[in-house]
């Protein structure tokens, strides 16, 4: 197939995701990334609020925001930044919303927010893992 930038930009939104399975395969080499302290918690923060939107339904791209935030939070752990940490936990919550760090599902759901509880894990939010 001859696609060059100028026909990428034409194709429909099927025919675009028919094209990204087909150059999945050609890129397997892992990305690895180097970034600031505060890059990594501005980002963290970002996907926090991502995770709110209820358009995000895939479980795949919440798993992975969540494992994302995991990551950054180890760091500021290792540097025992404990403030940093409260500030990743808070991001996790709103008035009106609870999202749980461990699938990434979102609840509006007035009881779970209450309680901290995740409906999709059976668990409660803030039970603190190490
Ligand atoms: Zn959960």
């Amino acid at each position: 197939m001859d696609i060059n930038v100028y026909h990428v930009r034409d194709l429909s939104e099927e025919d675009l995701l028919e094209l990204i399975q087909l150059e999945f395969p050609q890129c397997e080499a892992a990305i690895e990334m180097h970034m600031h302290p505060i890059s990594a918690l501005q980002l963290a923060g970002l996907v926090q609020l991502a995770l709110r939107h209820p358009s995000v339904p895939d479980e795949d791209m919440r798993m992975t925001a969540v494992r994302f935030i995991d990551g950054v939070r180890a760091y500021f752990k290792e540097q025992d930044a404990l403030a940093i940490i409260e500030l990743i936990r808070r991001g996790y919550l709103t008035p009106t919303t609870l999202t749980c760090h461990r699938c990434g599902r979102c609840s509006y759901n007035r009881h779970d927010i209450q309680h901290n509880y995740c409906g999709a894990c059976h668990r409660f939010a803030d039970e603190v893992e190490s």
